[in-house]
């Protein structure tokens, strides 16, 4: 993790850091870049957000930068917070004048009276977050790390700058970027800091579940998401904020019969799909996808263990879930829901022979979701038997050619009725009724069966004759028709 002074030099030689020397030095204020900026240069990671601290006023440096930018420039005041942004281009820079901050119980809104560089160094939540490189022309490039944050960084570990117990019950937000920059940068939560984690946890309550969700979905979004959800398990946080995926835990045995355990199974079909996308709610549709179980398990002296229809119960918990937690109650959950609910089918498929009618009901169920539903399923082997994989692969891969094949011909997966409700009624002379549903119905189930092609002639002529068979008769040519 070696980084020369000339690369970190190379990192803050933008133009919008050089006025910000330029003008702190007029003023006659110290002033750093500091936080994750600096925490990504030296692990090699793009960043475009810059925290700048000024020991005086960050709104007067920001006015005095975005002056010296000029039109380029959109500068941004929050007088209420006491900060300013400056961007230009594609940097952004944020300016906040340096804080000490302190804590009351039951909130974590601190309050802030101005401080030093060492104030706000000690108000980071972790050491390799609390690193300052400043920016005045005579220091320029110069790293203040006061909780030894470089040395973290080479060890791979997640420490607190502070006593942790003070850090997490001050605010308890920050126990879940714990785990999630553990998880995004696979790093390791120091023994100790993980033991404040545990004794703090209670103190997770007081936190907005939106923010919760916002570092869920890092966690989600990280390249082996398990690594968090096990930390939030070990650390007791799961139960208190995702209790429906605790409930997956364990592994029950009767008559010296058990069955997986399904909390393991989830994370591991969450990491395989990783492996293939970073749809965010895709893989949230993994985490979710066996949500059902724990409600549908059953044990059966002949069957063993079943949990049947757990996929159909699991698709019904997820708006509750999604309410609870502050995630969104629009299209992107009920596509959750949708693959939730239709995970097994292609497992079910390529089981049995697959028949074509199978496969257009499979496509008109999933429409456009079909490849991710794919890739959800094929994540979802994770039996430890070799043969059986490399079979349950092989299925899939008929499965899957027979989807292309199915759709190039009977283009299902965006299925618009050849004959709409509009045309039965005008045929039939019908008011909006039940006869409508049934006719247009038939033909669908026609057209998925492959008893007819997916065409207007075709189906039109299915209805004439089905009608006939509910003694409807086609009304004398209406000219609306
Ligand atoms: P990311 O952009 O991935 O969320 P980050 O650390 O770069 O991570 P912010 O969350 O914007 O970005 O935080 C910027 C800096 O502010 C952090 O590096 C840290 O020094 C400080 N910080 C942010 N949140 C907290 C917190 N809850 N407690 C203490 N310090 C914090």
């Amino acid at each position: 993790m070696y980084i020369s002074e000339e690369e970190i030099l190379e990192h803050i030689s933008a133009r919008p850091f050089r006025l910000v020397s330029e003008a702190a030095d007029e003023m006659g204020v110290e002033t750093y870049v500091i936080g994750g900026y600096v925490r990504d240069i030296f692990l090699n990671r793009p960043s475009k957000d810059i925290d700048i601290v000024v020991v005086g006023s960050g709104i007067e440096l920001a006015k005095q930068v975005a002056a010296k930018l000029g039109r380029r420039a959109q500068l941004a005041v929050f007088k209420n917070f006491g900060t300013a942004q400056v961007k230009c281009g594609d940097l952004e820079l944020e300016f906040v004048g340096a804080r000490r901050e302190s804590y009351s119980h039951d909130s974590r809104k601190p309050i802030v009276e101005d401080g030093t560089l060492e104030d706000d160094q000690n108000r980071r939540d972790f050491t390799i977050n609390a690193l300052a490189l400043c920016l005045n022309k005579a220091r320029y490039g110069e790293l203040v790390d006061p909780f030894g944050g470089l040395d973290d960084m080479e060890e791979l570990t997640i420490r607190t700058p502070l006593d942790p117990d003070i850090t997490f019950s001050d605010d308890p937000l920050r126990m879940m970027r714990a785990i999630r920059f553990a998880t995004q940068l696979g790093f390791f939560i120091d023994p100790l800091t993980f033991d404040a984690i545990i004794r703090n946890r209670q103190r997770i309550e007081i936190i907005s579940k939106e923010r919760i969700a916002d570092e869920l979905n890092k966690i989600v979004l990280s390249p082996k998401p398990s690594v968090g959800f096990k930390l939030l398990d070990a650390s007791g946080l799961l139960p208190l904020i995702f209790p429906e995926l605790c409930a997956l835990k364990g592994i029950e045995t009767r008559e010296g019969i058990g069955h997986k355990d399904n909390f393991a199974h989830t994370l591991m079909v969450l990491d395989r799909l990783s492996r293939t996308t970073d749809n965010l709610w895709l893989r949230w549709a993994a985490l979710f996808h066996d949500i059902g179980k724990p409600a549908t398990k059953r044990f059966d002296a002949r069957l063993g263990w079943t949990f049947h229809n757990h996929n159909f119960i699991g698709a019904k918990m997820v708006p509750n879930i999604f309410r609870k937690m502050k995630l969104p109650m629009n299209e992107k959950m009920k596509y959750v829901q949708k693959l939730v609910d239709l995970h097994m089918r292609p497992i079910v498929l390529s089981d049995e022979e697959v028949t074509d009618s199978a496969i257009r009901r499979l496509l008109f169920d999933a429409g456009d979701d079909i490849d991710d539903l794919m890739l959800l399923c094929e994540a979802d082997i994770t039996s430890k038997n070799p043969d059986k994989v490399r079979r349950f692969l092989a299925n899939f891969q008929i499965v899957r050619s027979k989807l292309a094949e199915i759709e190039e011909k009977d283009r299902i997966r965006n299925f618009q009725p050849p004959v709409t409700g509009e045309e039965i009624m005008c045929t039939f002379g019908l008011e909006p009724s039940r006869p409508v549903g049934v006719l247009k119905e038939a033909i669908k189930n026609a057209i998925l069966d492959g008893i007819i092609p997916n065409e207007h002639d075709a189906a039109y002529q299915f209805m004439l004759s089905r009608a006939q068979k509910m003694g409807l008769m086609p009304v004398k040519s209406d000219p609306e028709c």
